[in-house]
Order: structure tokens, then sequence, then C-alpha cells
């Protein structure tokens, strides 16, 4: 069944207050378009659903608040972990689901008292989703280099650095499945484990009863491991056990909350690290932002000579390295027309939302003008020259100004030649890149 017909059953369900059918359709149409999140919300005078498709919400449906109670109500007894009558706290709950389509899904749900009723929000683990081979990821030029050079070492860090919903999840299990030989033993700590994959010891961590990520990275040496991947680093104790980890001979994977790959040398220190701890175990920081895909079916090429975006893009490759910076756009396949179309034309492509024939609404990607996501990449390679600057004590500014100017790809400048390239256009890239100064 195509997937506006579940729209439209949805819609017959709310008519006909069928709260059943109501979560049935609501979860398949999630999982067949693909979205992250469905939100459940009371208003004043009615009700809505959304979902979040490429990291945006939509307005699905609306419907009358009359029946807003008992959908919640019905919820939180399905769930068998929320309590019905508690409408004054927050609640949480974990459900696993099968979709009108067959597709096993697993739910994390949260239930949060308004102002006026509880609104329901639910994420959605997709478990049927394959990852992706680490070539589909978009880990382009030197990037993908690195990230290559650094799958082959022994031990070492590598680190994921991420807001929620960046995909880092993906990334990293495409790195796993990547170095998923039957010759090493690869064990994970996760929470929740997310994609089940042959040959990989997954194991989901349970605070509740103490088996933390650091319990679990304490106990897997007596695990004979050789890769270790851990959910997270939270705390000094984690941080430090993963450090012990690396300097024992194994590659450890894991995931810290910060907003780039430099920053990560501040957190790190910050938590207590000491530097050349630093310095002999990290081998590869990657921060990752996913954005919106120009809609390959209504692209075009627009002049954006005056925008003030444009022209401060045009600045930063101003500021590359010419060598280096030539040496990239071959690696990428940038042609010579690309390149003198953005930099010296100033075009850039952009998605109309209208079909090029019709000029009706885009049927690729409904009138939005992006149809699915890419990724944009930064990746700090832990080189002899920063492991050295980190012994002498340079601060974490210092050092990310010396990877930029010896050719470092960060956010920016991955997006801005996927820009080139017609795969996102400058506003995504400047939803995640703060402009200093123009
Ligand atoms: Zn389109």
């Amino acid at each position: 069944m195509e997937p506006q017909n579940y729209r439209e059953l949805l819609n017959k369900a709310i008519l006909q207050s069928d709260i059943v059918k109501i979560f049935d359709y609501l979860l398949t149409i999630g999982v067949e378009e693909g979205a992250s999140d469905i939100h459940i919300e009371p208003f004043e005078n009615y009700c809505r659903i959304r979902i979040r498709i490429d990291g945006v919400l939509l307005e699905l449906v609306q419907y009358p608040k009359s029946f807003h109670d008992s959908i919640i109500s019905k919820f939180k007894i399905e769930s068998g972990q929320m309590r019905p009558d508690e409408k004054r706290l927050p609640q949480d709950a974990r459900v696993s689901a099968i979709t009108q389509t067959n597709k096993e899904i697993d739910l994390r749900a949260n239930t949060l008292p308004t102002v006026r009723w509880e609104k329901l929000v639910m994420r959605i683990v997709d478990k049927s989703k394959e990852i992706p081979p680490l070539k589909d990821l978009g880990l382009e030029g030197s990037n993908g280099r690195i990230i290559q050079k650094n799958l082959q070492y022994p031990n070492g860090i590598i680190l994921n650095t991420w807001p929620t919903g960046s995909g880092k999840t993906t990334t990293l299990y495409s790195c796993l499945g990547d170095i998923n030989k039957p010759e090493v033993n690869i064990t994970t700590f996760e929470d929740p484990v997310e994609n089940k994959m042959m040959g990989l010891n997954q194991a989901q961590v349970r605070s509740d009863i103490g088996f933390t990520f650091l319990s679990g990275l304490r106990s897997v040496l007596r695990q004979d491991p050789d890769i270790i991947m851990v959910g997270e680093i939270r705390d000094k104790e984690t941080l430090e056990m993963a450090m012990e980890s690396a300097m024992t001979g194994h590659l450890v994977f894991s995931t810290i909350h910060t907003n780039s790959a430099v920053e990560t040398i501040t957190r790190v220190l910050n938590m207590g690290a000491q530097s050349f701890m630093l310095a002999g175990t990290f081998n590869l920081v990657i921060a990752q932002r996913l954005g919106r895909k120009i809609c390959p079916h209504c692209a075009t090429k627009i002049s954006v000579k005056d925008d003030p975006k444009y022209l401060y893009a045009k600045k930063t490759f101003q500021n590359f390295d010419k060598e280096i910076l030539k040496k990239e756009i071959l690696l990428r396949g940038i042609t010579q027309a690309e390149w003198s179309d953005f930099f010296t034309n100033g075009y850039i492509t952009q998605g109309t939302g209208k079909d090029p024939k019709t000029w009706e609404v885009c049927p690729v990607c409904k009138g939005i003008g992006y149809k699915g996501r890419v990724g944009l990449y930064e990746m700090m390679d832990y080189t002899d020259n920063i492991r050295m600057m980190l012994l002498d004590g340079k601060s974490a500014f210092e050092i990310g100004k010396y990877a930029l100017a010896n050719g470092m790809i960060d956010l920016e400048r991955d997006g801005l030649f996927k820009a080139i390239q017609g795969k996102l256009d400058l506003n995504e890239i400047y939803r995640f890149v703060k402009i200093q100064e123009i």
C-alpha cells in the first residue's frame, strides 16, 4: 500500500475515534515516510500530530481535543510502563511494535504534562533499517582517506561528537561494519542497542542494576576484546577507562557531547584527563551533522552573488591553503565547471519545490525542495604534530587553527564542497555553522 493511503486510513480512524487504529496507522506512516519522531500534542481548541522527517517537523493531522485524553491513556496502558492515572509527572517507556507493513520497531516514548494536557513524543527506532556501508555515508575527499587510515590502526580512540539526531549511531555502526571480520572480537556497550549486527557482541547497559558504560568497560577486558564500542563517555571514570583500554592495545570507539572536533580537546581536559594521555590515546575525532539534501528532481542553479552567506563562503575558500585546496578538489572529483560556476559566477544549486516541466508541486519532495539527508563531517586527525602541540600544552584554539591551516576539513568546508556539487544549499550549511563576520 502506498504511504498516502495510510494517511487516508489515519484520517478515517480519527473520524471514527478508533484509537487502536490511530496508533497502528500513525506508526506505519512514521516508518514508511522515514520519520524519526511522532509528536501528539494538545492545544487550546484542537490537538495535532506532527512527524519529524529529515530533521524538520511537519503537521500530519489535527483532531478534536475531546479524545486526546483517551489517546494518551491508551498508549500508557499498552506500554505497560506508564501509570495512566499519573498526569502530573513526565513518564518514560520503551516499547516494541510491529507496523502494518510488518516492520519491527522500537519506540522510546515520553509524556510531558503541559499547561493544557499531556503531550506524547515517540522516537522511532526502525530495526529493519539497513546500516549503509561506510562508502555511502558521504565521507568524501581527505575525510574518507582519514577514516580509512584510522580504521586500520590496532589501538587508540576514535570519538564521534554529536548533537542528538545527527546520525552518529549510523556512522559508528558503518565503521564497525567495515572492520567486522572473523579475526577480531568486537564488543559493544549500548543504550539502547539500536541495530543488531552479525558478528558483533552487543550488550545493552542497564544503569538501574549497576551495569553502566564504566562497569561494561571494566569487565570487557576479561572478554579478550580487540575492538570495543562504548555508547557514550559522560564522566571522568569512563574516559579514563577508555584511555586505559586504548593504551593496552585496543581500538575504542565512543561518542561524546561537544559541538566540534576541536572543542572535544577542551571538554576532555575539563573532565580531568591529562593532556599526555590525550596525546597518547586519541586517534581521530569526528563531528557531524545531517543536512537536508537538495531534491534532485526540482534542483536548479540560482545566482547568489550578493547573498551574505555566499560572500562568507567565498572568503572561507580564500583562506584555504591553495595547494591543499587544489588536492581536495581533485580528490572529491569537483569539475572545473562546477568550481567556476560557484566561485567565479556565483551560482549554487537549490531545490525549487516545483516540477521543472509542469511547474506544479514537485512530486518527489512534495514542494519542500529537499529530499533525504546528507552528512557534513569534520575530522580532526591526531597527527604527530598535533600530539606534540598537546604535549607542549598548546590550547584547543591554537591546535584548531593549526589543523585548519593544514587542510583539516571542518563542517563548513565539507558542506561547501557538497554545495558546489549540488547536494546542499547554503541555508542548510549555515544552519550548523556560525557566521563569524563578513
Ligand atoms: Zn523536488
